[in-house]
């Protein structure tokens, strides 16, 4: 028994509430997941982000491999308890931050050789690493080792990339079968264990995304990612890929959209049956000062905020909403108080939140 997936009301076209049942956490969905890259939201400590209501968050493999190193987080007893988060954890691939981190990569067969962004040291990730990595962390989901195709790619690029996609989703579960068992919790948990998510790759072609899906569904794994969208493509082009996977997925088992978005992407792919999202643009785009409000986004650097006495978002119910001035997120941000960087991701991870909330609100039954 690893996790299990109850869907509770649905709605057309295709939306609907259902709720994850983790090991460590049931989570309430659709929801959009903080990206908490290297054992960390930025800026944000965990008491508030159980306080903002946050059920699962993500960690960056890739990261926490290099530094402090997988080895050294399972000896503490797996990330959950390293990082103090007993409710929900993701952990990605590591995949997509070779991708898109490291300049110098190898792809083969076999695996991906890379070089360390800290300090360029040679690394070797195969899908079996990668298991064995994510098993030593010890998320309640893991994802299946994929290779990320850029965009824009042409269309043999993009076949040979699902190829050893599609391959290396086999030896991931393969692996990950064999060895899930031995991760740290598991007897905290009467015997449950982790679970792998496969990864829809394929480009921006039609065909190849349908044939990955059918392929891996064929695989039977536990829940099921589209990856490889918002790599730079028009956003139309985005929603055409999701719209042509997700009726292929099975109904009965959690569609993650990986890497998404903006507040009414996020809303617009929930009502489409995406259960499960992450995005690092909340996070990121708050630590240089943009915030995302009701009243569209809002540049806390401009000068007219810097006598401004209204709350950054008045309709909004946050923390800091409802005790600070934009005049003094201003401040915060022209002083580089690393304050700033707090309270500007609070309040953009309680919009995202609030988001879902009305999300899930709207799909109950
Ligand atoms: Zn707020």
């Amino acid at each position: 028994m690893t996790s299990s997936f109850k869907v509770i009301a649905e709605t057309e076209p295709g939306g609907r509430r259902a709720q994850l049942h983790l090991p460590h956490q049931t989570v309430q969905t659709p929801v959009f997941m903080p990206v908490g890259t290297a054992g960390t939201v930025k800026a944000v400590p965990q008491d508030t982000l159980e306080s903002l209501g946050a059920e699962i968050i993500l960690g960056n493999t890739y990261h926490l491999y290099l530094r402090p190193g997988h080895e050294t987080i399972h000896r503490l007893g797996g990330l959950h308890r390293f990082i103090s988060w007993p409710h929900g954890l993701l952990t990605d691939s590591g995949g997509f931050q070779v991708f898109s981190l490291s300049g110098l990569r190898k792809v083969s067969d076999e695996g991906v050789r890379f070089r360390s962004h800290l300090d360029g040291s040679s690394h070797f990730f195969t899908p079996e690493h990668s298991m064995d990595v994510q098993i030593a962390l010890g998320a309640d989901i893991a994802m299946a080792f994929d290779e990320c195709t850029e965009y824009p790619a042409d269309r043999s690029r993009a076949e040979e990339s699902l190829r050893l996609t599609m391959a290396w989703a086999r030896r991931s579960l393969d692996h990950f079968r064999a060895h899930r068992s031995q991760v740290v919790w598991r007897d905290e948990f009467e015997g449950r264990t982790q679970s792998l998510f496969g990864i829809v790759q394929g480009g921006m072609y039609s065909d190849l995304r349908r044939e990955c899906a059918a392929r891996l569904v064929e695989m039977d794994f536990d829940g099921y990612a589209i990856g490889g969208l918002s790599v730079g493509e028009p956003r139309a082009l985005t929603l055409e890929m999701i719209a042509e996977v997700l009726p292929l997925l099975p109904a009965d088992k959690p569609r993650y959209v990986m890497g998404v978005g903006y507040p009414d992407e996020i809303e617009q792919y929930a009502r489409l049956g995406v259960d499960m999202m992450d995005c690092v643009l909340p996070t990121r785009a708050a630590r240089h000062g943009l915030l995302f409000t009701s009243e569209g986004r809002l540049n806390i650097k401009a000068k007219r905020y810097a006598e401004d006495q209204s709350a950054p978002d008045p309709a909004c119910n946050c923390p800091v909403c409802r005790r600070y001035t934009r005049a003094y997120l201003r401040h915060l941000m022209q002083a580089g108080e690393p304050l700033s960087g707090t309270l500007n991701t609070i309040h953009n991870l309680a919009y995202y939140f609030a988001v879902m909330q009305r999300v899930r609100q709207s799909l109950n039954p």
